[in-house]
């Protein structure tokens, strides 16, 4: 739900580019401290915005693509509403967030001097092998890159390492990754396909597993293997409530940073944001101070007083690896008892299928779940899926209409206490509106 529209911010640009092909390179070239640009299939948005307030910490005026345009019209006609009738960008420099898709046009056009890549998720394409289309799409673009590029990728996933393989002569490549043994898996997530070596199709062997099929691996055939990471991420503190804390290891010694937004895949976030800054000579100081205000304004995770000492905290879920994603955080605290309540619609926006709850895994709330409520549309598929993952039917209950689940669940909160509520896209909408007409404060959401 953009407020402007995709129509609203992209129209100008279609005129723009059919006029003149060469605007959206015209703009940027101009920019006295050059582009960068974000690529990604999880967590752009967030790492670009990371990515942003460390750079106007840092003081530096910068021209972006905000509006959620990151199609290449979208881009020109974002960056033609920020243009002077001179044509010239009043930015210091650019970062933009581009789409898998819009990449090799972009890079082209922009000639970005960093390019930061996070990861490449299956599950955020079609489901259907469209990775390694877009692996060699991205490939092949990265063999266009000029000399005196930088290249920051993420040393956990192994097709970004695959990735550099390609960087021409004269691109440097700097990695970043996590190594924080006490928060790895040793086994890959249900949601995750054994991860072959995109080499030589061995099953590559995990040592750590930190998200779905980044971690710590090696192909035990041909040898690829997670290269040593330029900075290196370590002794992280996550915090559902207040962000995470964490070391970031740099060529130039250790940072203390903190990140205002919840969850292991923020650290990836900001620790890409952070390798890309600092490799761009953004003061440590700056880095730190930018990493520690920024406020997800996305919401994906929010807070919600009840105004009586008690809590709502909601957390969207769209698919396994991120439902997955939530689980772990939501129990990384090893003593703490949880009381959840799961909304699960099936309507388009949620995707119609729900067999992909099974791919959850809510096995790891079997110990430590007080009470659940499940709601919305599917809310006794939703009850099956926690009584066959472990959980004592009788703390599962379960109601199709929101307000009503809702009610229920409140019931079992204790003051002090917060009732942790994973909804899917359509429930979260519909959740909202249930809460602004209790009078609650919900935080601007917009998705
Ligand atoms: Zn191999």
């Amino acid at each position: 739900m953009h407020r402007t529209g995709r129509g609203g911010t992209a129209l100008p640009g279609l005129v723009a580019a059919t006029i003149d092909p060469f605007i959206l390179r015209d703009l940027t070239a101009r920019l006295p401290g050059g582009s960068a640009m974000v690529i990604g299939t999880n967590g752009k948005t967030t790492t670009t915005r990371l990515f942003g307030t460390i750079l106007e910490t840092a003081g530096l005026k910068v021209a972006n693509n905000r509006s959620g345009s990151n199609l290449l019209r979208g881009l020109t006609s974002t960056l033609l509403n920020q243009a002077s009738l001179d044509g010239k960008l009043a930015a210091d420099m650019g970062l933009f967030e581009v789409d898998e898709a819009a990449f090799p046009k972009a890079q082209a056009k922009i000639l970005p001097k960093l390019i930061l890549i996070n990861n490449l998720f299956r599950d955020q394409l079609d489901r259907y092998g469209e990775i390694d289309t877009v692996r060699k799409q991205w490939a092949n673009t990265i063999k266009t890159m000029v000399p005196g590029t930088t290249l920051v990728l993420n040393a956990d996933d192994p097709s970004m390492v695959y990735l550099a393989r390609f960087a021409p002569e004269g691109v440097r490549t700097v990695f970043f990754g996590l190594d924080h043994p006490p928060l790895a898996l040793t086994e890959l997530p249900h949601a995750v396909d054994a991860a072959r070596c995109i080499v030589c199709g061995t099953t590559l062997i995990y040592d750590a597993i930190y998200i779905s099929h980044m971690g710590h691996y090696h192909c035990p055939n041909c040898g690829f293997h997670r290269p040593d990471p330029d900075f290196v991420v370590k002794a992280i503190e996550l915090s559902v409530e207040d962000g995470s804390q964490f070391v970031l290891n740099t060529p130039d010694g250790p940072l203390d940073l903190k990140v205002g937004v919840p969850g292991l895949y923020n650290v990836y976030n900001a620790a890409g944001a952070a390798a890309a800054t600092l490799t761009l000579g953004i003061a440590p100081a700056h880095v730190k101070e930018g990493l520690a205000k920024f406020k997800s304004v996305f919401g994906r995770i929010e807070r919600v007083s009840l105004g009586d000492d008690r809590y709502l905290l909601l957390a969207l879920v769209k698919n396994p690896v991120g439902f997955n994603e939530v689980l772990r955080m939501l129990t990384n605290d090893p003593v703490k008892r949880l009381k959840m309540m799961i909304v699960i619609n099936d309507l388009y926006a949620d995707g119609r299928d729900v067999s992909w709850l099974w791919d959850v895994d809510f096995e790891i709330l079997a110990e430590r779940l007080d009470f659940a409520q499940t709601g919305g549309l599917r809310a006794t598929d939703m009850a099956n899926r926690l009584k066959y993952a472990g959980i004592k039917p009788s703390k599962i209950s379960w109601e199709e209409n929101i307000a009503a689940s809702l009610e229920k669940a409140l019931e079992y909160i204790e003051p002090g206490e917060t009732l942790y509520i994973t909804p899917t896209y359509t429930a979260m909408l519909q959740l909202r509106e249930v809460l602004t007409k209790k009078g609650l404060v919900v935080p601007f959401w917009e998705e």
